[in-house]
């Protein structure tokens, strides 16, 4: 069942400084007083779920409780079908310890050497989670293909091979502000303001 986020404060379950500024951003507009897993000391549980929202919803509950206040989470990463989904769930831990995500687009490129399907999307899932175990979980996504070698040096992780559909332009080349407003994570947040954060 969906329920509404009734005002006061939010905690935002991530401990990534570039995450939380743009969280923040985005739910300006809804929220008076956001404020960080980490600023509240919290620790960062293990990812143990075997999908985007079961992530999520581990995030957010963890900090939901400890708290007790609600909590919002995401996980998102690269699913590539021709690879059965892979990196999918396991985006970050491709790149290694040593975040190493040229590594990480090389070990997908040599997983598609010779495969005709190159498309690929980003999904981010987010959850609201409460203290009493509540949750409302979302999905959003992007669609694309894979080019090779990696273009631009804008963005993240993956963006340099990504080339979302009706562009010919990477994520890696494309001006932030586009890239944020067709991003799988602005498709999850504008699924989660309609649920939740307005009347
Ligand atoms: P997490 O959501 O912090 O667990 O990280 C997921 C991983 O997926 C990141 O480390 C990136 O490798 C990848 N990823 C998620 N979103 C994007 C994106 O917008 N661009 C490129 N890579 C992404």
């Amino acid at each position: 069942m969906v329920r509404k986020f009734d005002g006061g404060k939010l905690v935002l379950a991530t401990h990534n400084r570039g995450k939380v500024i743009e969280i923040a951003d985005l739910l300006a507009p809804f929220v008076d007083d956001l404020v960080s897993a980490s600023e509240l000391g919290l620790p960062e549980p293990e990812e143990t779920g075997s999908s985007f929202i079961a992530n999520a919803e581990l995030k957010a509950l963890a900090a939901a409780k400890r708290s007790g206040f609600p909590a919002l989470a995401d996980d998102s990463g690269l699913v590539v079908p021709t690879l059965g989904g892979d990196p999918g769930i396991y985006s970050a831990r491709w790149a290694g310890p040593s975040k190493n995500f040229r590594a990480a687009m090389q070990k997908v490129e040599d997983g598609l050497r010779g495969e005709k399907n190159r498309t690929a999307r980003f999904v981010s899932a987010l959850t609201l989670g409460w203290p009493d175990g509540h949750t409302v979980s979302v999905e959003g996504t992007v669609r694309g293909e894979l080019t090779w070698p990696p273009r631009g040096d804008r963005g993240f992780g993956y963006d340099p091979v990504f080339v979302a559909v009706g562009y010919d332009i990477t994520f890696g080349e494309m001006d932030p502000v586009e890239k944020h407003q067709i991003s799988h994570r602005a498709d999850a947040f504008r699924k989660l303001v309609d649920l939740c954060f307005t009347s």
